[in-house]
């Protein structure tokens, strides 16, 4: 990510604002995706490098930089992407085998995509704790 992307040298607002991110990019449409959702708020599409049989991207339509940037004015929409991952999930057929989310949040936690995003991951198996 460039440095004035960086929520720290520039606010999340303006990444959003000016459509800096490709996660805002793929929610506006203006890059490719395989859609899965597309709702007001939230919108879901396949990961291009797939970590299981099905791998889905639930985000926000708002740029949040991640989770840790999330604040309490952005409590309904943390209800509304959790419920979205659920019905991907549940509509992916994850439900009976299980699946797992996973929110990466800042770079040491592997995060690499610098706008909040929620892996839905299903159809193999898992081991515990995670790599
Ligand atoms: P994370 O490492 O948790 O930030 O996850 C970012 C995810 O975004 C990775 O699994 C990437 O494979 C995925 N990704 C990156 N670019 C794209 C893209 N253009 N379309 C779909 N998924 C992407």
């Amino acid at each position: 990510m460039p440095w004035y992307a960086r929520g720290f040298w520039f606010p999340d607002r303006y990444v959003g604002l000016f459509r800096m991110c490709i996660f805002c990019k793929i929610a506006n449409h203006q890059m490719p995706a395989r859609w899965v959702l597309e709702e007001e708020d939230v919108v879901a599409f396949h990961d291009i490098h797939p970590q299981a049989p099905t791998h889905i991207l639930v985000i926000p339509r708002k740029h949040l930089t991640s989770l840790a940037h999330a604040e309490q004015q952005d409590e309904a929409l943390l209800g509304k992407l959790m419920l979205a991952a659920r019905r991907v999930a549940k509509e992916a057929g994850l439900v009976e085998g299980g699946y797992r989310v996973v929110i990466n949040t800042g770079a040491g936690a592997g995060q690499s995509v610098f706008h909040l995003h929620i892996h839905v991951l299903g159809g193999r198996s898992w081991g515990w704790p995670p790599g």
